[in-house]
């Protein structure tokens, strides 16, 4: 890979504003046949540039946009079909020397209860994540000078350490954490991190200025090579990002398209996964009360189908900024991953007062607790919720892992596997009345098996399961 991107600071940003925009203009007010040219292309699951993504987005004609989310659910059945990975955030730190006007953890916010997690604090939390079925962690962190990569990496060990009180630990630890230099992301990478994950928040160099005040955060290239340098250090997974509200939406689209593409050619491999969180208000801060950039609901779920259409074998992250109602509809046009149950500040989970706004940063949109989330995504949608882990303890990660999902192994493995562990949620977690909507889905999917010897496979493992045994893949 290229060595320079190691260093990021001197290197010239590869977001090329002018041809950005010199494409959006191409894009804007589009020929239907021109549409309808990029979604046949999308259709053949090979991806889009950003060009043929900007023509998606500025189409104005419902009936196309219509065409659009069909695709969408047609590349997401056949790649991903009805799997749907879980995950829950943990805040591990909310203290923070950077000033982004739009977080509650900005540091000139005097009214938040800062709060750094120790080691038992952080077991405490795992416990109880872990006592509601939770397998697959996002851990958080505010950027402070104190709190270094060997720190970082500590708090992993730490939440890998903690043994289960039921069925099977923490078996996955993403993070979210400011961006490191390469021989601090070895370290995370050395404690055995799935995931990294940094949202860029926004493209545009201007914008980026304007929100992102003081500390570290304000160096935008430092920022924009965090994935280049993440994979340097041996970490194949990484989590691009762009925090929607804060600049042109077609334009930040555009942005992580270019960034996913500028990964591949120096690194050999996009992202693993994309979020597209929105601005949520949070304390004291007017601009995450009034974002100057918001999409209509139409036009976000279209924003979801793009991506879903241009990156489709790359998982797309939703996380419970958003409601129920639009959960629901960015689930079935793209959206692979999403966290259940979750709290957003440092303690919140083993916390008896729980939802207090002067210690969080951003206030959630679906507070539905994890079993009532799976109760409505397998007895509403028929989603079969999944915490697998196989293909990240097997070493499926990165390149590897690319090239698999573009054989169909997604169907093939990863649902049986998903399948699997939602098995054992039910066994050891679940509510009467989430086993008995998910028994169903589970005898309804090995119903759908075509081939006896997989359903054989499958059964046989299940019930191994109900005898006791645990962590089948
Ligand atoms: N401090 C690290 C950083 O900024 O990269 C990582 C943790 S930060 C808490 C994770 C993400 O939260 C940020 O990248 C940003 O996109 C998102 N975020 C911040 N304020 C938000 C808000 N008001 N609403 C929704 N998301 C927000
Ligand atoms: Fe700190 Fe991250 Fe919040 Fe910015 S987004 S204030 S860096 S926690």
């Amino acid at each position: 890979m290229n060595k320079n991107a190691t260093l990021g600071t001197d290197l010239k940003s590869f977001i090329d504003e002018e041809l950005i925009w010199s494409e959006i203009e191409k894009a804007t007010n589009p020929e239907p046949s021109l549409v309808r040219d990029v979604i046949a292309k999308a259709k053949e699951r090979k991806g889009l540039s950003p060009f043929e993504a900007a023509v998606l987005l500025k189409n104005k004609d419902l009936e196309l946009d219509n065409e659009i989310f069909e695709a969408a659910i047609e590349v997401k059945k056949g790649i991903y079909g009805n799997r749907l990975v879980l995950f829950a955030p943990l805040y591990i730190s909310n203290e923070c020397a950077n000033q982004c006007a739009y977080c509650g953890f900005n540091a000139t916010n005097k009214d938040l209860e800062r709060r750094t997690l120790t080691a038992e604090e952080i077991h405490k939390e795992v416990e109880v994540l872990e006592d509601l079925g939770h397998k697959r962690l996002l851990l958080v962190y505010g950027e402070h000078p104190k709190y270094d990569a060997d720190w970082i990496a500590q708090t992993v060990r730490d939440v890998y350490s903690v043994t289960s009180r039921k069925s099977g630990e923490i078996r996955r630890v993403n993070i979210n954490c400011a961006p490191l230099d390469v021989e601090g992301f070895r370290k995370l990478h050395e404690v055995g991190i799935g995931t990294y994950q940094c949202f860029h928040e926004t493209y545009h160099q201007e914008t980026y200025k304007k929100y992102h005040l003081a500390g570290r955060k304000t160096d935008y290239n430092w920022r924009l090579y965090a994935m280049h340098r993440a994979m340097e250090a041996g970490i194949d997974d990484v989590g691009m990002g762009a925090l929607f509200g804060l600049y042109d939406p077609v334009f930040e689209v555009m942005g992580l398209l270019y960034h996913a593409l500028q990964l591949e050619a120096d690194c050999g491999v996009g992202p693993h996964t994309i979020s597209f969180p929105r601005i949520e208000p949070a304390q004291n801060s007017d601009l995450a009360l009034n974002p100057p950039f918001l999409s209509s609901p139409h036009d976000f779920k279209k924003i979801v189908a793009v991506l879903r259409l241009a990156v489709p074998y790359t998982g797309l992250i939703l996380s419970t900024r958003e409601n129920p109602e639009t959960r629901k509809e960015l689930l079935e046009v793209g959206v692979s991953q999403i966290s259940g149950g979750s709290r957003t500040y440092p303690g919140a989970y083993s916390d008896p007062e729980y939802d207090r706004p002067e210690v969080q940063q951003f206030c959630i949109g679906d507070s539905r607790s994890l079993d009532e989330t799976i109760r409505s995504i397998v007895g509403d949608h028929g989603y079969v919720p999944s915490w697998c882990t196989a293909c990240y303890r097997l070493g499926r990660t990165g390149e590897h892992f690319m090239e698999l999902a573009k054989t169909g192994f997604i169907q093939k493995f990863c649902l049986p596997n998903g399948l699997l562990t939602f098995k054992e949620y039910l066994e050891d977690y679940a509510s009467e009345e989430t086993k008995k909507v998910g028994e169903e889905l589970i005898r309804n999917e090995i119903e759908s098996y075509a081939d006896p010897e997989r359903r054989k496979l499958l059964t046989d493992r299940l019930s191994r399961m109900e005898k006791g045994e645990r962590d089948l893949y």
